[in-house]
């Protein structure tokens, strides 16, 4: 087996087809050097062999020394130099790179190779000695914490002082005599800290990082990460070793990273920051403010790379052309600048917010990079959410304490917190919180996660924090160097000199950069331009119809506008609560016979009408399903005495009768009791009212509007075929009661929902009773698991993070399990009656993955609730395609 791929000017082994074995940075470092650009050379290590590494107990399988052996001494011919040799020495780097980015899951090692021999060949060939103390001192900095595990603080804190002695902000202030006494520091430290010498011989350096490269695939911020953004563990990570370039020569040289379009909005500049005499994460550990690429987007305060090293700039500006065509996509790229000749260093998919994705997708089929079947699979479904959540209202009255960069666009308002334990343990408890630190690592992802925003006092556009937050669609503001904070006291303090302390509410605003003091109002997204356009496309892909899950007019007005066809859940019983109907609800059900029943159903009768009279109207003749009286009654009964009393005033009866009734009608299991059909067997006289009302309203509207409305009433909990029989059969006769005294001509479906096992494996009989089915998979979820939703908070969680379920089976449908009853309940369904309607109305017809399951299991339409109608129709055409 072949562990090692070669990548250089005369000879490269790997590309980008070789992503899985490479990982994304090897792939694309090679690939770049094939087509060409300007790469160090270096070779990597593939995934492969980080498997067998763990596989054989953290050792390598025979033969990979020598494998790198001699790929150590093509790259000592490709750049004329040799590892370890005195007069010239050949330096590398060290970077780890998986499949997919994982930000900061593995710190890169730089100069390595330097020791107090080498060190003078480096002097001696750049005739700079600052510049060879400089990347010693970087050397024994990174490798110390990155390959021996040391405190990153305890050697920052050395240099923190070297500075402050020398009277210096800048370490580009630092001499070379400072940096040589830096070293000798470090290294006696790293000394007394470990109880061993710093290791000299660059052989050993070698392997030691690479050892710890493929040792930190297993680390806790890795495998958080993988956690976090459903990453298999055994998909591993690539070690590249690479010849160095240095950016830290002096003031021709640089180091930066950039965007080939904006990642925050998508639009279609070169969008980057770099530092003069810099190395590796300089810029985006933010030690100095960096300056912008692009002479367009710079604020004038600083210089751009287009004034300060223009032919660079042309050839980068040149090389971002050339792989936006290659990938065809928009690209996160690092590079370095040595003695004013450029080189590429990285480069990826950039990680975009969702406003990006879609102008980006809309962009690149008008410029002819991508067709729309391709700029619709760009747009990740569950991203979409970003972009259907209210922001920030522009005519809101607003207090701006400070303002930085606009790192992560959104709104967010919540209660400060300084750590990413606080934000954590403050959700936990349901809060709303804003992380405040001076900076972001990665250490503070879950933290990120918890919070509703990240607000940085330092760090640009392409810090952690910014690239981080924008990954995960979070309200970031970065940069936000006014306002100091100080953790000690719990505390940050604006430029005014007004002091926020934890728990005081604050605002982001992640598109202007603004942090607001208190809660400021939103307003909802609009939904045109780029976005509309991209629906459009979307809706000439799917075949699966998206409709919503709607109880009122304005819920279906809000949908219809996110594009539902139709409603496919209207839960009744949300109409029992409204204003004070819940009296007349009560009367109901805690009348002693059918006449006391009937006359109080007779109150709601004119009230449901009007509720569907609103909805049918809404939905100008798109289908509508609704499901007849579903929850236990106890759940509508009088909870305190007051509500006791009031009621038996009155019914006229007294309070103590209904205090017996309550009692009575008490369920120990409600979920599996009284609910139901079973309500509509038991008390005939409710679902009668129900259809009624939907067949007086249909027919009213019918004279009234002149469009089509085809009623769906759907009878929910069935478990045999005979209920549903029985309640049908009923249905029949009233609603065509109604319609020959309106002497109308309305059309009805009859059906129910699939939510019982024994539903599904017997709607080969319950299909001969039903025109239409809808599963409910919440339930069915519920009864297929014998697993209570209301009581699986207490376990369910834990399920989860232990890996014993791979997901929450109420988000996303169980496909093995429950899809198997749904497959089944479709095959049996149609059986009988070819033509049935199949649907679903769990809260899983909007989650992604749900949603491209019932498109190979065949139904008809999916049903959301209104805000996830457009992720719905995403995730339908994307399994089109
Ligand atoms: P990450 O995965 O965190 O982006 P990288 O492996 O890209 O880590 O390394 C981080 C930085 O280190 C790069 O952006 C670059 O500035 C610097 N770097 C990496 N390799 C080299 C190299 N061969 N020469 C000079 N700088 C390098
Ligand atoms: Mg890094
Ligand atoms: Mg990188």
């Amino acid at each position: 087996v072949k562990y090692v791929y070669f990548f250089g000017a005369d000879k490269t082994e790997g590309g980008g087809q070789l992503r899985n074995l490479l990982g994304g940075k090897g792939a694309n470092l090679a690939e770049m050097t094939a087509i060409g650009l300007p790469v160090p050379a270096g070779f990597t290590l593939t995934t492969e062999l980080c498997t067998e590494f763990y596989r054989n107990d953290r050792r390598y399988p025979d033969g990979v020394r020598e494998e790198v052996a001699e790929n150590l001494r093509s790259l000592e011919m490709a750049m004329d130099k040799r590892f370890g040799d005195p007069a010239n020495p050949l330096l590398l780097s060290v970077r780890s790179g998986s499949r997919v980015s994982m930000p900061g899951m593995m710190d890169t090692v730089l100069n390595l190779g330097l020791n107090d021999t080498t060190v003078q060949g480096l002097i001696d060939q750049s005739n700079d000695a600052r510049f060879a103390y400089d990347s010693y001192r970087r050397f024994i900095q990174m490798y110390a914490n990155v390959v021996l595990g040391m405190d990153g603080e305890v050697l920052e804190h050395i240099l923190e002082n070297m500075k402050e002695t020398r009277g210096v902000d800048l370490d580009t202030e630092l001499t070379a005599d400072d940096l040589k006494q830096l070293v000798t520091l470090f290294k006696t430290k790293v000394k007394d800290t470990l109880g061993h010498d710093f290791p000299d011989d660059p052989e050993e350096q070698l392997w030691g990082a690479i050892n710890a490269v493929f040792g930190s695939w297993m680390n806790p911020r890795a495998v958080t990460y993988r956690k976090l953004n459903s990453i298999p563990a055994d998909w591993g990570t690539a070690v590249n070793v690479q010849a160095m370039v240095f950016g830290n020569m002096g003031n021709d040289c640089a180091t930066g990273v950039a965007f080939t379009r904006n990642p925050s909005t998508g639009e279609n500049y070169f969008f980057g920051e770099f530092l003069l005499n810099a190395q590796g994460e300089d810029v985006v550990a933010g030690i100095r403010t960096p300056q912008p690429i692009d002479k367009g987007s710079s604020d004038g305060q600083l210089p751009s790379l287009e004034e300060v090293m223009p032919e660079c700039y042309q050839q980068l500006l040149d090389i971002r052309d050339l792989l936006e065509k290659h990938y065809r996509d928009m690209q996160d790229i690092e590079f370095t600048i040595e003695n004013h000749k450029l080189y590429m260093l990285q480069t990826r998919g950039g990680k975009r917010t969702a406003s990006a994705a879609v102008k980006i997708a809309v962009d690149m089929e008008k410029e002819g990079l991508i067709d729309k079947k391709e700029a619709v699979l760009r747009v990740a479904p569950e991203q979409l959410d970003q972009l259907l959540h209210p922001s920030l209202d522009p005519n809101a009255c607003k207090e701006i304490i400070a303002t930085g960069l606009p790192a992560s666009p959104g709104a967010a308002s919540g209660e400060i917190v300084f750590s990413a334990e606080d934000a954590e343990n403050a959700a936990k408890l349901g809060l709303k919180v804003i992380l405040v630190r001076i900076e972001t690592s990665p250490e503070d992802i879950h933290g990120m996660n918890a919070a509703q925003g990240i607000l940085t006092a330092r760090g640009g556009m392409t810090s952690h924090a910014a690239v981080v937050a924008r990954g995960m669609g979070k309200c970031c503001v970065a940069g936000c160097g006014s306002i100091k904070v100080d953790y000690k006291a719990q505390q940050f303090t604006t430029a005014s000199g007004d002091v926020f302390k934890k728990g005081d509410v604050i605002t982001l605003d992640g598109s202007t950069g603004e942090v607001m003091k208190g809660s400021v109002d939103t307003v909802q997204p609009s939904l045109t331009g780029d976005f509309g356009k991209l629906m459009e496309w979307v809706d000439q892909y799917r075949r699966l119809r998206v409709r919503t899950n709607a109880d009122t007019p304005n819920d279906a007005a809000v949908a219809r506008d996110f594009g539902a066809e139709g409603i496919g859940l209207c839960r009744t019983e949300h109409m029992f609560f409204e204003g004070d109907r819940i009296m007349a609800v009560r009367e109901m059900i805690l009348s002693e016979d059918v006449e006391g029943r009937k006359q109080a159903l007779a109150k709601i009768l004119p009230m449901q009408k009007g509720d569907f009279l609103g909805l049918f109207r809404e939905m100008k003749g798109l289908p509508v399903t609704i499901r007849l009286l579903d929850p236990p009654l106890h759940e509508f009964l009088p909870h305190t005495d007051k509500e006791l009393e009031e009621l038996a005033d009155v019914m006229k009866v007294p309070a103590k009768t209904l205090k017996h009734k309550v009692e009575y009608l008490h369920e120990f299991n409600p979920m599996l009791g009284h609910r139901g059909c079973r309500l509509g067997v038991t008390y005939p006289e409710i679902y009668d009212m129900q259809v009624q009302a939907i067949m007086e309203a249909a027919c009213e509207l019918i004279a009234e509007e002149g469009y089509e409305i085809v009623p769906e009433i759907m009878i929910p909990l069935v478990g045999h075929v005979a209920e549903l029989k029985l309640l049908r059969a009923r249905a029949i006769r009233t609603a065509d009661e109604v319609i020959s005294r309106y002497a109308a001509e309305v059309k009805y479906l009859i059906g129910t929902m699939i939510e019982l096992p024994r539903a599904a494996l017997t709607a080969d009989e319950i299909a001969c009773e039903a025109e239409f089915f809808s599963f409910g998979t919440n339930d069915l979820t519920q009864t297929t698991f014998g697993l209570s939703r209301d009581d699986a908070g207490k376990f369910l969680p834990s399920y989860v993070q232990r890996e014993i379920l791979p997901n929450d089976p109420f988000v996303t449908l169980d496909q093995d399990g429950v899809g198997q009853l749904v497959r089944i309940g479709c095959e049996k369904g149609r059986k009988s009656r070819p033509d049935i309607k199949l649907g679903i109305c769990g809260e899983h017809g909007g989650d992604p993955s749900s949603v491209i399951f019932c498109h190979n299991a065949g139904l008809n339409y999916v049903s959301c609730s209104p805000y996830r109608v457009p992720i719905a129709r995403l995730a339908a055409a994307h399994a089109a395609l």
